[in-house]
Parts: structure tokens; sequence; C-alpha cells
């Protein structure tokens, strides 16, 4: 699909380029914010899968930058984003960027040592693995990102903070719900205006962090793999039996963003500009090591021949 046509089909697609936004993605955390209000009073915050960048964006611009840019900047702490992703990501102002796995136990140290003995009041987390179609399996993996944000969650929030995590809804989306609703008092599972309903990504909005009495990290999984267990689910709070029938558990699910704004699915005409053409804008932040790179070296190098495709092998 070219540009104009994706812009037309696509509004955030758009408006995200008018505004700078590395990816469309900065409307759905927009959107979360405008209906929950998770940046109040925040100075700390981890995010979690952050390439290419448009929710740190978004971290920058509401928290860093207006705190560096007030009168009394030099007399308080500006506030600390660190931001990870298994890809690099091009630089933003006010943003640690650290490249890793979040479900690797050493990168999510290197995240905790960032904090210094501190405690974060915000954790985000819009982690995708590579989509397979296969709903099971796409619901599978990105739980098991969740999880591995909940580790981290775990070692980093402090009492009262809060988690943003993107979830895929399906047929576990119950009992994820249980397994965060142990962890935060409030859980709410929304739907930004931004993000397609053809789609099967919602975002859980965890409030309030309050870890059961006595808890320790080292315990998260043993816990976890406990509520799976029909034998376990006494242990709930939130359900007095299993998951299904008359102990099915009801989610809060929330639209959110103004719900007169844009509708994502819908398609919206191209502004008209003064000689009548529409001119679409580049990428904000073309990738810096898309998956895609090496193919088309390969592409090149057979195009000039078989001597340059020595050098070059599919390993990673
Ligand atoms: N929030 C980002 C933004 O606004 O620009 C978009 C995130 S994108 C939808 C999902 C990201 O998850 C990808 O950049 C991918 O590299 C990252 N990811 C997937 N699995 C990961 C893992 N195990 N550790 C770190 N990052 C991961």
């Amino acid at each position: 699909m070219g540009k104009a046509s994706r812009d037309k089909r696509d509004i955030y697609y758009r408006k995200a380029k008018e505004e700078g936004w590395r990816a469309r993605s900065a409307f759905k955390l927009l959107q979360i914010d405008e209906e929950f209000n998770i940046f109040e009073g925040v100075k700390r915050v981890v995010d979690l899968c952050a390439a290419p960048g448009s929710w740190s964006q978004v971290l920058s611009r509401k928290l860093y930058l207006p705190a560096k840019l007030s009168p009394d900047s030099k007399d308080i702490d500006l506030p600390l984003i660190v931001a990870i992703d298994l890809q690099p990501m091009a630089p933003i102002e006010g943003v640690i960027q650290v490249q890793g796995d979040i479900t690797n136990a050493r990168t999510a140290e290197v995240v905790i040592r960032h904090f210094d003995g501190c405690k974060a009041d915000l954790v985000v987390c819009d982690g995708a693995p590579d989509v397979t179609g296969l709903h099971d399996m796409d619901e599978f993996v990105q739980s098991q990102l969740i999880l591995a944000g909940l580790t981290i969650v775990t070692h980093i929030l402090k009492r009262g903070g809060k988690f943003i995590a993107k979830i895929f809804r399906g047929k576990d989306t119950s009992l994820l719900y249980c397994q965060l609703k142990l962890f935060f008092t409030e859980v709410t599972f929304a739907k930004p205006k931004s993000s397609r309903n053809s789609s099967i990504e919602a975002f859980a909005v965890c409030e309030n962090y309050s870890p059961p009495e006595g808890f320790n990290e080292k315990d998260l999984h043993r816990l976890l793999e406990k509520i799976g267990s029909p034998s376990g689910a006494d242990d709930l709070d939130c359900s007095s039996g299993w998951l299904e029938g008359p102990n099915k558990v009801y989610i809060p699910f929330l639209a959110c963003g103004d719900l007169s704004g844009y509708d994502s699915d819908r398609s919206y005409p191209l502004p008209k500009v003064a000689d009548g053409s529409y001119q679409s804008l580049d990428p904000v932040q073309p990738p810096i090591a898309p998956p895609y790179k090496r193919a088309l070296e390969m592409k090149k190098a057979s195009s000039h021949g078989v001597r340059g495709l020595e050098n070059l092998s599919l390993d990673p």
C-alpha cells in the first residue's frame, strides 16, 4: 500500500507523522492517559518493549521536557525514563535506552540497576511478538511478555504504582485478569479508540500496586502457576472457585479516548492543500536496524554477482 493511500485509510498513521510521533501507537498511550490519568505525579518510569519509541516520546514530552523547561528545573530531580527493547532505538531526549530481551533475567537486572535502589511510579509494556495469526499461539507468547513485565514490576514498582500492559484478548483473558488482580487493587482492560476493533489487542491498566502480604519476588512464578491450576483456585481473591460457569470472572472493560474522535477502523478523506494535491509525509524516524535490512543487503549483493554474497551469511 502506498504512503498516501495508507494516510487515507489510517487516520492515526497520518496524524502520527503530522505530530512527529514515530508510530501511531503513541495515541494509544495518550488515550489511556486521558481516561486513567496515568502520568499524575510520575517521576520514574520504565518503558518495556519500547522500539521504535513512540511511547518513550510520549513519556519524554509529558514528563521529562516539561520538568526540564520549568523555571525551577535546576532544583528538582528530572524524571527518570528507562526504555528497553530487543531492537536498537534512535535517541530520544531524556530517555535512557537499554537493548535487551525483557524475558532475560540479566536484562531485568540492568533496568533495575538504573533505578539505583529507588522505585518506579509507572511501568508500561507495549510488547508484542511477531504475530503468527494463530490466535492461541499469539496470545500465549504475548502472555509470556506480560509475565516478564510483571517480574520486572515486582522488583521495581513502588506500592501504589501503575502498570500498563498490552494484552491479546482470548480464552485465557480471565486467568490473566486474576493473576494481575493479585498484585493490583484495580485492574481494567481498556481499548483505546486508536486501536482497531478488528485487532484482538487491548491494554491492562493495573492501578495501586499492592503485592500479597509476605510476597517474595522469587515466588512469583510459583504463585501464578498455583492460580493457573483448579486446585489453587481457592487462593483467588477475585473468584470463589474456578473461572468457568457461575464462577466466571467479569472483567471491567472500557473504551478510552475521546469517543467522538477519530475511528481507527474508518477511512478519512485526505486534507486538500492549496494546489489540490496531497503530499504524504515521510516517516518521523525510519527504522535504524529493521529485520529486513539483511535481506536487502543480500539482494543487492546478489545483483552484483556471486562474489558479493561470499561475506554474507543468514546466521545472526
Ligand atoms: N511502544 C512502541 C512504540 O510506541 O514505538 C511499539 C512497540 S512494538 C508494538 C513491540 C516491540 O516489542 C518491538 O519493538 C519488539 O522488538 C519488542 N519486543 C518483543 N519481544 C521483546 C522482548 N522479549 N524483549 C524486548 N522487547 C521485545
